[in-house]
């Protein structure tokens, strides 16, 4: 693989999320731990040439002049729930608004022996606040470590714009064509 990862704000949450990027070909996954937001980027497979491949090897989706037809795929962040067992961890991506069934299941769960509740959390996504609330535990981000990286990286970006006359969110210029 050669590629590599990353954290940044969240789009959704504004909290820090993770960035793992491929170079060859481009692909780019983005992944919430808090609100559970992610978004994917990558050419698209061609599944009907994978499955006559005796080997099932993986291949692309081409145009007639052969080159990579990209997609992305964004999936909305309804919450979270993270259950840190003694045995590991386990992370559950709500793909709905989260029910109070749910809520109760993972309560009790999250409240039996082998799991350390101080280290649980669930998080909900409320759409009229457009906020992200905690309904169980104290979320702790495993990406804290990056804040303070994140911050100097901004800040520095942002001076190096001023010096050039540019604004920082101006993102007009794309993708380099390397990828
Ligand atoms: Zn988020």
């Amino acid at each position: 693989m050669s590629g590599g990862y990353d954290n940044d704000y969240c789009p959704q949450c504004g909290d820090i999320c993770i960035i793992m990027f491929d170079t060859k070909p481009w692909e780019l996954t983005i992944g919430c731990p808090m609100c559970g937001y992610s978004y994917k980027e990558r050419p698209l497979w061609d599944r009907k040439k994978q499955a006559a491949d005796p080997e099932h090897r993986l291949f692309y989706k081409r145009t007639k002049d052969e080159r990579l037809i990209y997609r992305t795929f964004v999936r909305k962040g309804f919450g979270v729930c993270h259950v840190a067992k003694k045995t590991g961890e386990k992370n559950y991506w709500f793909r709905k608004h989260v029910t109070q069934n749910q809520i109760n299941w993972y309560q009790k769960l999250i409240a039996s022996p082998d799991v350390n509740s101080e280290q649980s959390y669930l998080t909900r996504w409320n759409d009229e606040t457009q906020q992200l609330e905690t309904v169980i535990g104290t979320p702790i981000n495993p990406n804290e470590d990056s804040r303070e990286d994140i911050k100097r990286e901004y800040s520095e970006e942002e001076s190096r714009c001023k010096d050039e006359g540019k604004n920082l969110y101006d993102f007009d210029e794309g993708l380099s064509d390397d990828f």
